[in-house]
């Protein structure tokens, strides 16, 4: 097959799914394209307060355990979020799990008394907000370098741009190629292999714990565009590729 320079990545995993279905009766499905700014930067933020799986990024105002965004610059009424026009209606919440409400008081942001923003309800809204979207592992930010009340530095999210697409249903795809297929030997090659014929590949498929991202695919780059076969090619080409990209990539 020739792979297809001149698709986009959607084009490309439009593809890619009608080939998994035809060809293994495997049935995949997006789970993110494209994302707003705003958005990204809104499962940025809740990651970065949460969690923060980055090995090489870190908060301006960092909290108590060194990775994560400490809970006095998230809660700070006179911080305006960069992207996020209103983040009490979003994430900031009272103890009442209601939204927490500013006013402004000679010229500054206070707080109205009884309104003002609590840490669980802050996490619990974060954590559900993460979860209706289906966002597991990392988050990029939704600008260049990011913004308050993160500030850490990263690159802004390959979703912004359409240069990554999300699919579930990777780790059943492998699964079934290597019932028809016995040149591949794990689920990991049998994919990555698949995925090649369509010019698509997994740059966080390879990393490990949290940061592994087996549904994260985008346009295989360049120096990876010749095809090789199964049986000629290095074992751990797609790890090294993987490994070598990553330290450039910030994730998705
Ligand atoms: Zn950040
Ligand atoms: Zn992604």
């Amino acid at each position: 097959m020739v792979i297809p320079l001149h698709l986009s990545v959607k084009q490309r995993v439009d593809q890619m799914i009608a080939g998994a279905k035809a060809r293994y009766g495997c049935h995949l499905a997006i789970n993110q394209s494209h994302r707003t700014a705003e958005q990204a930067q809104q499962f940025h933020i809740c990651h970065m307060f949460l969690h923060n799986f980055f090995k090489h990024l870190k908060p301006k105002h960092v909290s108590a355990d060194g990775r994560t965004i400490d809970w006095n610059r998230l809660s700070d009424p006179t911080v305006t979020w960069d992207i996020i026009p209103r983040p009490e209606q979003d994430f900031l919440r009272t103890k009442n799990h209601q939204p927490a409400q500013r006013q402004l008081i000679n010229g500054r942001a206070n707080w109205v008394a009884g309104y003002e923003p609590d840490k669980q309800s802050t996490i619990h809204a974060m954590k559900q907000f993460l979860q209706n979207a289906h966002v597991t592992s990392m988050a990029a930010p939704g600008k260049h370098l990011c913004g308050e009340p993160c500030g850490c530095g990263g690159h802004a999210s390959k979703h912004i741009t359409g240069l990554a697409c999300d699919v579930g249903g990777m780790d059943r795809l492998g699964q079934l190629i290597l019932t028809k297929n016995r040149e591949c030997r794990t689920m990991d090659e049998a994919v990555d292999h698949f995925l090649a014929e369509y010019g698509l590949w997994r740059p966080l498929a390879h990393l490990p714990g949290k940061a592994r991202e087996v549904w994260h695919l985008e346009a295989l780059p360049a120096h990876h565009r010749h095809p090789h076969p199964v049986q000629k090619a290095d074992p751990s080409l797609h790890h090294k590729l993987a490994l070598e990209r990553s330290s450039h990539h910030y994730a998705c």
